[in-house]
């Protein structure tokens, strides 16, 4: 008999939970990729992670004929569209493995149901995070609002294991529709913005590998120390595969695991620690479905945000604010599809702090350009900056963006490497340019002056709203 195996967000072969269940259960396997964003709602991909998504799709489909196989794609609705496959196709079962958004799990309870109602068997599987978003529970019961004590439950019950390679060969089935070019899923920037980013990156299975392979060799020996340093490749950079499912978390728990001895506890554990930021961000979205939109702290519905004007949020998303560590971080992302995560955080409380714009706004701009783009990770990141999440950061600590960069961008690096018009300022002006005017004019006359929103004056304008939203209880 066939099965359908759907692939989502778990574009690999090993360690598939869906796909090893079906070929356990003896099944011919249809690969099947439904390309369905209105199905997805809020959980759809930006244009960045399109365009990633078109190569790992290529790289699946290529695994695939390696074993005997090859991708279906489609575009439409996937309840129905999966049901017309296995219709035409003749298949009896469908598996696939679970997304936590919260629009994407109740579309995909109604696909079960209307399968299940067609009398297919179908069956889902955890194959992106280390438990369940509901595995874990507060002594109350309820879902955890707090870091610490999930990560302590965590750990107490942590047994995470791959679950194996895939066999050398998947055996199809050759009956039902073949589907559509991976052109017809029209997932590529017509404008070609995306060609700069694949010097950085190898989307599909071997390309998470190789990225797991060189963390593992190399910045994993320092990860407790540079990884806050956007200077250094001091992280994993595995976010994206991570997203897209390229690499089971479980393996790279294995493979990090399997240093210890070699490589400090002090590393390792740090790095484990940030997996667990990712299971409390989707075990965050999934119990409280309404934080990708507005505020789990409802206490900010009343914060007097500003509405910005588009020229100077366009100063903000083209990094053009006159702070370096900012503009620095924004055209890395605009190159390069990522931006390390303490300049996401430098960059994020700027635009909520100073220019005192809601954290959706500056969500909205990286789902759209962040090839790891994740619901639950990056609300998750918003609301801790912008003060108004679970667990967050409180909205008081304004990030100072020249402290932040002398501390994290010692020597102005990083702004160097992504402003090359001020790798002729001296160190200590790379940060601060506006401090030298006569020499910033000579050096780069087209970089901005002053910046968008005074440091001082924003600081404490946002200081005066945080205090005149809590006087209004
Ligand atoms: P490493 O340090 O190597 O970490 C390994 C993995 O752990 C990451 O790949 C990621 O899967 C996970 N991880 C690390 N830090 C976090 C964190 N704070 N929260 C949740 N998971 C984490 N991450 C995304 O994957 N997608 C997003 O859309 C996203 N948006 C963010 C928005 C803001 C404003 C902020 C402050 C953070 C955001 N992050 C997001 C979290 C974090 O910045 C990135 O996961 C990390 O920088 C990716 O680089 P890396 O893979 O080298 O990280």
């Amino acid at each position: 008999a066939a099965a359908i195996v759907w692939f989502r967000n778990d574009l690999r072969l090993d360690d598939n939970p869906a796909l090893e269940a079906a070929l356990d259960a003896g099944h011919d396997i249809i690969p099947v990729y439904v390309h369905d964003p209105d199905g997805e709602g809020n959980a759809a991909a930006g244009a960045a992670s399109n365009a990633w998504l078109a190569r790992s799709l290529v790289a699946l489909d290529a695994s695939l004929r390696e074993r005997g196989n090859w991708l279906r794609l489609f575009v439409g609705h996937a309840g129905p569209t999966l049901a017309g496959v296995a219709a035409a196709a003749g298949a009896t079962s469908v598996f696939w493995n679970r997304r936590y958004e919260p629009d994407v799990e109740a579309r995909d309870a109604a696909i079960k149901r209307a399968l299940r109602e067609d009398g297919l068997e179908v069956e889902s599987f955890n194959g992106s995070t280390l438990f369940e978003p509901w595995a874990l529970k507060t002594a109350a019961g309820g879902p955890y609002r707090v870091f610490t004590p999930f990560y302590r439950s965590a750990m107490a019950r942590w047994s995470p294991s791959a679950c194996g390679d895939a066999p050398p060969r998947i055996p199809p089935w050759e009956s039902g529709p073949a589907g559509v070019l991976i052109d017809q899923l029209r997932l590529v920037p017509a404008t070609g913005w995306d060609r700069s980013f694949w010097a950085h990156w190898t989307p599909g299975e071997a390309g998470a590998r190789a990225a797991l392979d060189s963390f593992v060799e190399g910045a994993l020996h320092a990860y407790a120390q540079d990884r806050d340093r956007p200077d250094r490749t001091g992280t994993s950079r595995l976010s994206p595969h991570l997203h897209f499912g390229e690499v089971a978390v479980w393996r790279v728990v294995d493979a990090v695991e399997s240093e210890r001895g070699r490589v400090g506890d002090a590393h390792i554990d740090a790095y484990r620690r940030q997996l667990v930021w990712r299971d409390f961000a989707t075990q965050l979205l999934h119990h409280f479905p309404h934080t990708a939109e507005r505020d789990l702290d409802p206490r900010f519905e009343r914060f007097e945000w500003t509405r910005a004007r588009r020229h100077a949020l366009e100063r903000w998303r083209r990094g053009r604010t006159g702070v370096p560590i900012i503009d620095a971080g924004m055209r890395e992302l605009w190159e390069t599809g990522w931006m390390h995560g303490r300049v996401r955080m430098i960059v994020a409380s700027y635009l909520c702090k100073h220019m005192r714009v809601h954290w959706r706004t500056g969500a909205a701009w990286f789902r759209e350009t962040l090839l790891d783009a994740d619901l639950a990770n990056n609300t998750m990141g918003w609301q801790w900056v912008a003060g108004t999440g679970a667990d967050a950061a409180p909205y008081f600590r304004v990030f100072n963006p020249v402290t932040q960069g002398v501390r994290f961008d010692p020597r102005g690096d990083y702004v160097a490497r992504w402003l090359p018009e001020l790798a002729a300022l001296p160190v200590p002006l790379r940060h601060a340019p506006w401090r030298d005017p006569t020499q910033l004019v000579r050096v780069a006359p087209g970089y901005p002056s002053t910046p968008l929103v005074d440091l001082a004056e924003g600081r404490d304008a946002a200081l005066l709203a945080y205090r005149r939203m809590n006087d209004a209880r």
